[in-house]
């Protein structure tokens, strides 16, 4: 089956052991107000327009006939720097894990693996799934998820996964839902399903300052998580640059100069990725 990709990047080192190739999914369910890709938020494929290095000549906005542009609004191979872009690549699960097996016996001798990331990988369960399974014995398979799905579907997917890491972003249901767009229950709930399972998993907390990163959630997450493994992920600072690329706006409640509270001494086991 076909499934919708924004981007591959090789020799990834923060998306589970060892040097990865994290896939992309496109799509998410959530909103984080502080998501750093933008681009991956629609499930459907759209104009990517670079703004850094732009010369502002227009060209791209002249009417062209190629078949690929229409409905663009934008000639996307005229541009003299190569700005300008379509965020989303259509791919058959088969055809994706061949691509990513070529590097196999690269990954099996170092450790490392695949990663599927996003966006929101689950969203695409189906064809997640496929391309897991045409992946199972050849090498190492992670998800970085939300874990914003229903139970038989985060189930499923999960169990042909070698690794988890599954983001916990916002204790109280209410302020998830102020920040992100969606109540936690499900998340949750399918967080407590991981933490009674034996499958390896990390949990993540991303650090937005005065958002998550307050002793109030950290110390709720801490508690909730125990002994499991925890990584708190400092707030990215790059995250607005890319919104006017895709036409969005970044968020102003967030205070990006501020301080983060990285309190480590609330976990049992946690380390905090810069
Ligand atoms: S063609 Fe390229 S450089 Fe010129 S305005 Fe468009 S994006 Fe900018
Ligand atoms: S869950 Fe991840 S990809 Fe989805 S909006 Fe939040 S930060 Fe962005």
């Amino acid at each position: 089956m076909k499934g919708i990709i924004f981007d591959i990047k090789e020799f990834a080192l923060n998306d589970g052991a060892g040097i990865r190739t994290t896939v992309f999914f496109k799509g998410c369910p959530l909103r984080c107000i502080w998501c750093h890709n933008p681009e991956g938020l629609s499930s459907k494929r759209e104009l990517y327009v670079k703004k850094k290095g732009c010369l502002g000549c227009k060209l791209c906005n002249l009417p062209c006939d190629h078949e690929e542009c229409q409905g663009f609004g934008r000639c996307l191979h005229i541009c003299p720097k190569n700005l300008v872009s379509i965020a989303g690549v259509e791919w058959e699960a088969e055809a994706l894990a061949t691509r990513l097996l070529k590097d196999e016996a690269f990954f099996n001798s170092c450790g490392g693996g695949i990663t599927l990331s996003g966006g929101e990988p689950l969203l695409q369960a189906e064809f997640a799934y496929e391309l897991l399974s045409l992946l199972e014995g050849r090498v190492h398979r992670c998800i970085e998820t939300s874990g914003y799905a229903d139970k038989e579907t985060f189930r499923k997917v999960i169990e042909k996964c070698d690794f988890v890491i599954m983001d916990i972003k916002l204790f109280d249901s209410d302020e998830h839902k102020k920040y992100t767009g969606v109540g936690n229950e499900k998340i949750l709930e399918n967080a407590r399903f991981l933490k009674g399972t034996n499958k390896p998993h990390m949990f993540r907390v991303p650090l937005i300052p005065g958002i998550t990163d307050t002793d109030e959630n950290l110390r709720a997450i801490a508690e909730f998580v125990g002994e499991d493994r925890v990584e708190l992920m400092s707030y990215n600072k790059l995250a607005p640059a890319k919104y006017e690329s895709v036409g969005r706006k970044y968020t102003d409640l967030i205070d990006g100069e501020r301080e983060i509270n990285a309190n480590l001494s609330l976990f049992k086991n946690a380390t905090l990725r810069k």
